[in-house]
Parts: C-alpha cells; sequence; structure tokens
C-alpha cells in the first residue's frame, strides 16, 4: 500500500468494554481508522483511556452513540466504514431475573446491526463476538470431548447468558444468508472462552471479577470451577485476523485454551504475589460452602452450575486457518492482576 493511501474505517461496537477497548487499540497499532459506538457520550471517563491510546499510537477514536436496544443511530455508526467489528452484548456478573434484558439486547442489536450494514451497501465484512457459552452448553457429550465450531448450544438448555449469545450468533448466520446479493456483505465470529489479561481502565468488566475477588481475598478458597480462558489480547487479534483474511468469511473461530480450575488460576497469583503482601487462598472451597455463599453472593451463585465441569474446546481451526497464536495463561493472569493494582481496584502493598 502507498504510504499516502488511506486504511479503510472500522466500527468497533460497545466501545466502553473490555474486549472492545482491546479491539480498537489493535486496530490502531496496524493503522486502521476507527469509529465506536457507545450507548451515551455524556460520561467522557468511559473513553477516556481509548483517547489516550489513540494519541499514544498517533491515531484517533470517532465516537457515536447507539444503543443495541434501539434503531437510532446505527445507520450513522455504519456510514462510510468497510469492516464493522461487533463486540457490544450485555454480559452482567448475575443471572438477571428475566432472561429477555439479556436476550433482547444481545438478538435485537445483532440484527439492527447487521441491517444498517446491509442498507449502508460499504461494509465488506462484520466480525462478530459470540463465546464458547454459543458452543459448549446443554448438549450432552460427556466428559473429555473437545467441542469445535461444529457444535452449537442448545438455547432451551441453557442459562439466560449462554442463550442470549446462542440466540444472537445464530440471527446473525440467518440474517446473513438471506440477504439478497446487492446486500450482501460477509461475516466471520469469534467464540472466545473466559478472557482474561490485561484492563484498560477502572472498569475491570465481568470477567475479572474473579481474579479480582482472588487477590482481595474476598473467597476464603477457589471453588471447583473452572474455565477455557484466553488472553483479551490475543482476542483482539483474532477479531483482526477474521477481518482481514479472505477465507474467514462465512466461519466461526472459536479462541481459547486449556481448561483451567481457579485453584490453579489462585496458585499462579499466589506464588507472585503473595510474597509482595497479598493472601491469595489456594486451597478447594468445598460445594457445600459454596452453596452458602452463593445465598449472599449472586456471582457465587451464577458459578454453582459450572461446579466440577470441564468444557474441552479446539483452537486449532483459528490456529490452521487464520495463523491465530495465544500467549501462556500465566503471562494472562498475572498481568490481570497487575492492572487491577495499577488501576487501584485492587490496593497497593
Ligand atoms: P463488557 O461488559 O466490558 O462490555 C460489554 C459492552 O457491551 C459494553 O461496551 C457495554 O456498554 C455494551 N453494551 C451492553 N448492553 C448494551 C446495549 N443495550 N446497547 C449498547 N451497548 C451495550 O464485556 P466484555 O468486553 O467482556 O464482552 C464483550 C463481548 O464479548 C460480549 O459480546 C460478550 O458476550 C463477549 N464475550 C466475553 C467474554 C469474557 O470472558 N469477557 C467471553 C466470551 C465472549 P456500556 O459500557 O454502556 O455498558
Amino acid at each position: 500500500m502507498a504510504t499516502n493511501d488511506v486504511k479503510p474505517l472500522v466500527l468497533v461496537t460497545g466501545a466502553t468494554g473490555y474486549i472492545a477497548g482491546h479491539c480498537i487499540r489493535e486496530l490502531l497499532e496496524h493503522g486502521y481508522r476507527v469509529r465506536g459506538t457507545v450507548r451515551s457520550l455524556r460520561d467522557p471517563a468511559k473513553t477516556e483511556h481509548l483517547r489516550r491510546i489513540a494519541s499514544e499510537l498517533g491515531g484517533s477514536v470517532e465516537l457515536v452513540e447507539a444503543d443495541l436496544s434501539s434503531d437510532r443511530g446505527w445507520a450513522e455508526a455504519v456510514a462510510g466504514c468497510t469492516y464493522v467489528q461487533h463486540v457490544a452484548s450485555p454480559f452482567p456478573p448475575e443471572v438477571p431475573k428475566d432472561e429477555n434484558e439479556l436476550i433482547g439486547p444481545a438478538v435485537g442489536g445483532a440484527t439492527r446491526v447487521l441491517q444498517a450494514c446491509a442498507a449502508t451497501g460499504t461494509v465488506k465484512r462484520v466480525v462478530m463476538t459470540s463465546s464458547v457459552a454459543a458452543v459448549v452448553y446443554g448438549h450432552p457429550k460427556g466428559e473429555n470431548v473437545v467441542h469445535t465450531e461444529a457444535d452449537w448450544s442448545v438455547p432451551e438448555k441453557c442459562d439466560p447468558y449462554p442463550k442470549s449469545k446462542t440466540l444472537a450468533e445464530r440471527a446473525a448466520w440467518d440474517l446473513v444468508a438471506k440477504l439478497p446479493p446487492e446486500r450482501r456483505f460477509e461475516l466471520a465470529v469469534i467464540n472466545p472462552g473466559f478472557v482474561i489479561g490485561p484492563l484498560l481502565n477502572a472498569d475491570q468488566g465481568t470477567s475479572g471479577e474473579l481474579i479480582r475477588k482472588l487477590m482481595m481475598r474476598d473467597m476464603p478458597a477457589c471453588p471447583e470451577i473452572g474455565f477455557a480462558s484466553v488472553d483479551v489480547r490475543d482476542v483482539a487479534l483474532a477479531h483482526r485476523l477474521a477481518m482481514e483474511h479472505p477465507e474467514a468469511a462465512g466461519n466461526r473461530y472459536i479462541c481459547a485454551g486449556d481448561h483451567i480450575w481457579v485453584q490453579d488460576i489462585a496458585k499462579v497469583l499466589a506464588a507472585e504475589f503473595n510474597p509482595r503482601g497479598y493472601r491469595v487462598p489456594t486451597g478447594k472451597l468445598p460445594y457445600a460452602a459454596m452453596w452458602v455463599i452463593a445465598w449472599f453472593d449472586k456471582a457465587v451463585n451464577l458459578a454453582l452450575t459450572f461446579v466440577g465441569r470441564k468444557e474441552i474446546v479446539s483452537s486449532a481451526k483459528a490456529q490452521r486457518e487464520l495463523g491465530w497464536r495465544m500467549r501462556p495463561v500465566r503471562d494472562s493472569i498475572i498481568a490481570t492482576a497487575q492492572t487491577m493494582i495499577d488501576q487501584g481496584i485492587v490496593p497497593a502493598r
């Protein structure tokens, strides 16, 4: 590309979010022009980190208002964009009373974003953030079965969050399949595991809560739950690769490493931070104790469903087709906690 060529404009939805912030950084680092949607521009503190990153990288981020629950703003948001990374979706730390609080914005929002892309005529490809939650739940495959992109969670057997992700991803594929030729654009989907890694601002998001609880010793011991985790920087990389690689069109990509138990995450944290004055617990929390704590702590209540479960997923397709690579999980765990200390979420010792 000649030096005076203008790089394409990319829209990132939910720019205030944990993953979206890293997607924006990844795009700016590679010279793209970036526009982000936020629900409201009224609180500049929620996007200050984006302006700082853009200025460090010599780029800029244009921010516009759009809510997944409303049609307003989406046509303007996608106007002139070549690519869209649709990252926004409700990801609350606890189960809502009404599942439609999640499903409505997840499905309706994906539909609004994709319809706006079809109408504008400039968008070539959308990369949507789904989840392994749209892959692994509700089908009895038994222990030690490796889940791939061919698997889909069964919505009727899912809790509200996995249900919202499964239905939103299904809706996206269905909508794109039915587009008339003159409105067609490509879709690729990223299905990340449990996302950890550095925080860009003091709003740690839902996935940071576990590591914060361990660092603060808010939990006396480690519940027997675990995840296939992935670093947020590697998730952002996957979004860019799925946007750029021609063969990614029409594909979903699982991005997650080996299953890791909370107790093993705690052991990494304890080895690094306990010599610095923290008291990260490394013992195992008996199920009965977890059940009692769940009465008072809604996040622990949510985790009860996952006790003893080991979901194994394969990222081989992303590695093979996109050349995607993951950094070691130890680096991600330590970086999460260290940035929590740097951001003042966890007190410095
Ligand atoms: P965050 O909570 O940090 O970000 C969610 C973003 O979605 C925020 O920007 C939020 O905006 C926006 N959002 C929520 N509801 C609406 C709405 N009604 N209208 C417009 N924007 C809305 O979560 P993550 O960054 O962790 O998650 C981002 C995506 O990645 C989600 O789709 C999530 O399902 C998916 N994911 C996350 C994983 C994880 O472990 N973190 C794992 C797998 C998938 P606001 O700031 O205004 O609330």
